[in-house]
């Protein structure tokens, strides 16, 4: 029989999309599929879901629900089948009609709460009982608190095993602990302080309720999306305040790096780039797409010049403000930058001047936009993820994939994946530097600008080395299998 996994999260691709999660939620589970696993997914269904999704769902059931002092809700859930997954829509109009798909962190504490507990409830409406509830960050995290106490005495709870799946720790879903007890229903116990309570100096050692430190307290594995995230988080400078805990619960953790989507993310195929190419005529490909990207972002169109890109969430987490302390020194008469992204006004505002210095040099793109994404990675010789902290990185996998090099710190995922060139061996795929320095940074990008204009045939063989190693799902997706296995026993 097929193992059952079901996966909860707050966004999966191609329905609603913010962040990396939704890439996981959307590529993993597909890849489940294909080897023979039975997976589902759920998610809230937002009011802002495209309205193709929505005209093709079906009403699956619908119930009510008590939820702590918040009284009866209306629970109802959709389903919508493709490429072999089965998704189902949890409904409900007070908490999901608004949002994009987020509010602000008090409403979605609560919107969450009633997720998570909705999740569980809705199962054997469905009639269908996973072996694995798989849940993904905080916005999941009570899932595994309620299996195992609200819902203790359930055939669901003796049944299935839960997994809870870290993709940022950054992110914890915190509010004080008696408005997370009132609201969630729970009991007592479940706010100890080694449970989801949680009072400590980051927080002021005010009384809180911290819903994914509850998860991975109450699950029966934890995984992080890589290995050197796995053992960073186990530190006071990466654990968010959680690093004893995650010390504590260490023998239940596993980092499995996460692979990309190959089909979405194809050169060969991808109907967003000016012109699709592989590996064997990566090099052509790469110019005209770069050509076609000068045009559009209004740089000097000139396929002899290095372009560097960026494709990013703006926020203090990537690194921004180490490209903002070179940027100036990084554009030459030979040199672009082509930035995509949104986020801190700090940082919008910071490109945004870099472009105005840099006019035909640089170009700042302030938009979430997955079509100039696609002809950034497509167009550019380079893409730069300095990140602070990284727990795995999709950027750095898709530029390889579309034959542009990484220029990575060596943290987290971007550490495991991104193998640094060595010129003696001529092996690599990319260029790296340690400490969180903008110094650091500047002399990686020179090094890169060396090889690419002084050793161009090393650099086209790395470029093939790059869109040569494997970032597909098939190898992740293999491990994830393996770790169920030994939950189910
Ligand atoms: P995170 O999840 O921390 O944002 P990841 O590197 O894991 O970072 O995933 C980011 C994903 O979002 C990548 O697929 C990246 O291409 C995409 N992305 C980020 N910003 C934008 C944007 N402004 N427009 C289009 N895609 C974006």
């Amino acid at each position: 029989m097929a193992t059952k996994v079901l996966f909860v999260g707050s966004e999966c691709y191609p329905f609603i999309k913010t962040g990396g999660l939704a890439d996981v939620m959307g590529a993993l589970p597909k890849a489940l599929v294909a080897d023979g696993v039975d997976a589902r997914v759920i998610i809230p269904k937002y009011g802002c879901l495209p309205q193709e999704y929505k005209d093709r769902m079906r009403h699956v059931c619908d119930f009510w629900m008590d939820l702590g002092c918040t009284g009866d809700h209306f629970v109802g859930v959709e389903s919508f089948e493709m490429g072999g997954v089965t998704y189902y829509f949890l409904d409900d109009e007070d908490y999901f009609s608004w949002g994009s798909p987020y509010t602000e962190m008090y409403n979605d504490i609560e919107r969450f709460i009633f997720f998570d507990k909705a999740v569980l409830a809705a199962l054997p409406v469905i009639g269908w009982r996973p072996d694995v509830i798989h849940c993904h960050d905080w916005q999941a995290g009570l899932v595994p608190v309620y299996l195992r106490s609200l819902f203790y005495d359930t055939d669901l709870s003796r049944h299935a095993k839960c997994a809870i799946t870290i993709h940022n720790l950054r992110f914890q879903g915190v509010c004080e602990r008696s408005r997370m007890q009132a609201v969630s229903g729970l009991p007592d116990e479940c706010f100890a302080l080694d449970k989801c309570g949680y009072s400590s100096a980051a927080n002021g050692y005010r009384p809180d309720g911290n819903m994914l430190k509850g998860g991975i307290v109450y699950a029966d594995r934890v995984t992080t999306v890589s290995d050197t995230y796995a053992y960073e988080i186990q530190t006071p400078e990466y654990g968010e305040d959680l690093d004893g805990i995650m010390r504590y619960h260490a023998s239940k953790m596993v980092g499995i790096v996460n692979g990309i989507d190959y089909e979405v993310n194809d050169p060969a195929t991808d109907k967003k780039i000016a012109q699709n190419y592989s590996v064997d005529d990566v090099i052509e490909g790469k110019r005209a797409n770069k050509l076609a990207l000068q045009r559009t972002l209004g740089l000097e169109e000139d396929p002899d010049k290095m372009v560097i890109g960026l494709v990013s969430r703006l926020t203090n987490q990537k690194g921004l403000d180490l490209v903002g302390a070179v940027v100036d020194r990084m554009i030459d008469g030979n040199t672009q930058f082509a930035l995509l992204g949104t986020g801190d006004a700090e940082f919008e505002g910071m490109f945004r001047n870099a472009e105005w210095s840099h006019r035909g040099a640089v170009c700042s793109s302030i938009m979430y936009d997955s079509a100039r994404s696609s002809q950034i990675y497509a167009g550019a010789d380079v893409m730069l993820v300095p990140s602070r902290f990284e727990p795995c990185g999709l950027t750095q996998l898709i530029a390889m994939r579309y034959g542009a090099l990484p220029i990575v710190r060596e943290t987290g995922g971007l550490r495991d994946t991104v193998e640094p060139y060595n010129e003696y061996e001529e092996t690599g795929v990319g260029f790296s530097f340690s400490a969180y320095d903008a110094g650091q940074l500047l002399n990686c990008i020179n090094y890169a600008k060396t090889v690419y204009f002084t050793r161009r045939h090393s650099w086209d063989a790395m470029v093939r080395r790059a869109m040569g190693r494997d970032f597909s799902w098939n190898v992740s997706a293999k491990k994830y299998e393996d770790l169920y296995r030994q939950m189910v026993g």
